[in-house]
């Protein structure tokens, strides 16, 4: 059964090819759906789009910290699709960084893609959800926010991503009345290139040990949720927070 026919979904940061953004825009086009692939590159978002299955995906240059660049390229996919029924938040960046080695510009950089971002592209296709009263909102959070990191990102992505939860939620709570759902979802550690080289081996022993199924989730493990919380069979879902974590974090 395909969850999303007739749907068109952005999906921020989808341009990196063993992503959770790619995997779930993959996901979401088998189920039917057109989909925006945004990121920084332009070219490399217009290769994912591409990749897809199925026709009509489009690429497009979004750098989310940016307010104007959020909403021209919701002015972009509306006129390409006429319509946006999903947004997922996913463009991230982390660093793995101890809290004394928080610089301003780490706290900027990390703060800004994570929490910002997703403010600010939420702002920019809400307007139009809310005049068609329908649309669901996924967030990209991390496990990192309830359990106050211990995986790879530092105290300040730690930070963002309890910023993102917060946000969901008061979202979910504003945008009800509206029709509009928002929920986060909350992945373990994932084996992607977000780490940019940087997760030794001994960072990979610790945080295998603290996973009861013993594996280090796959970017199609997140695809799943975001495609259950996008779809219709979360539509009683709001505000939540869904783990993807292997049991590393039971609460
Ligand atoms: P990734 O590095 O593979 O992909 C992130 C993408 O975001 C890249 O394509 C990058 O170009 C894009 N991006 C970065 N800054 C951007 C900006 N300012 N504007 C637009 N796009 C931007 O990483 P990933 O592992 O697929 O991470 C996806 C999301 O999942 C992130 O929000 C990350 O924090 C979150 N997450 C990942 C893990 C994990 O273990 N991999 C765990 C929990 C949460």
């Amino acid at each position: 059964m395909k969850l999303l026919d007739g749907k068109t979904a952005i999906i921020t940061g989808a341009a990196s090819a063993r992503g959770l953004g790619k995997a779930t825009a993959t996901l979401f086009a088998e189920h039917g759906a057109k989909i925006a692939v945004l990121d920084l590159d332009l070219d490399a978002a217009k290769a994912a789009a591409a990749d897809l299955p199925g026709e009509g995906h489009i690429g497009l240059a979004c750098n989310v910290t940016d307010k104007w660049a959020c909403i021209d390229a919701a002015a972009a996919v509306l006129e390409a699709f006429g319509q946006a029924d999903i947004l997922v938040n996913n463009a991230g960046i982390t660093q793995p960084l101890k809290l004394m080695q928080i610089e301003p510009e780490n706290y900027d950089a990390v703060t800004d893609v994570n929490l910002r971002g997703t403010l600010y592209m939420s702002q920019a296709i809400i307007p139009h959800m809310r005049e068609r009263k329908t649309g669901s909102i996924v967030n990209i959070s991390s496990v990192s926010a309830q359990r106050g990191g211990g995986i790879f990102g530092g105290p300040h992505y730690s930070a963002a991503k309890a910023g993102v939860l917060g946000l969901t939620k008061a979202m979910a709570r504003e945008l009800a009345p509206d029709g509009i759902r928002s929920n986060a979802v909350c992945p373990g550690f994932i084996a992607t290139d977000i780490t940019g080289g940087k997760l030794t081996s001994d960072m990979m022993d610790m945080i295998l040990e603290g996973i009861p199924m013993g594996r280090a989730g796959e970017a199609s493990d997140v695809a799943g949720c975001c495609l259950f919380l996008a779809s219709s069979l979360s539509a009683y879902v709001t505000g939540s927070e869904v783990d993807v974590n292997g049991g590393s974090l039971i609460h």
